[in-house]
């Protein structure tokens, strides 16, 4: 009785064994894995292994290419260094309105025709 147990035991644990060792791939649900403790098949394996490596060679490709993007040194403008004026003519809509007819005579927009007259008015000045 005792050896039939022990028997029917090793066998059930092959049966296991078996069974666990020929666990099937769980991206394909077609091959087999090398071992209980693998979850893909080798050519899975291969695919994705190749995926990692292809996403992390286009990840370091585009993180060489950032810099080209950006513009030489040289063209860059300082991002905390003030050139727009926001100008409000709400106390003196006149003369905006002047400025404007101004701009429209000589056929400029409106903050080319400011900035005109600010480099005429230091042109005098000088
Ligand atoms: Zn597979």
């Amino acid at each position: 009785m005792k050896e039939q147990a022990a028997g029917g035991k090793v066998v059930d644990e092959k049966r296991e064994h078996a069974e666990i060792a020929s666990r099937i791939c769980e991206l394909c649900q077609e091959r087999k894995t090398l071992s209980p403790h693998v979850r893909f098949c080798p050519r899975c394996l291969g695919k994705k292994g190749a995926r990692a490596r292809m996403a992390n060679l286009a990840h370091q490709a585009s993180s060489r290419e950032k810099p080209e993007e950006d513009p030489p040194a040289h063209e860059k403008t300082p991002k905390n260094r003030n050139v727009k004026v926001l100008v409000d003519f709400s106390r003196r809509e006149d003369l905006l309105k002047r400025v404007t007819e101004l701009a429209d005579d000589e056929f400029r927009p409106l903050e080319l025709q400011i900035l005109s007259l600010v480099k005429r008015h230091f042109d005098t000045v000088k």
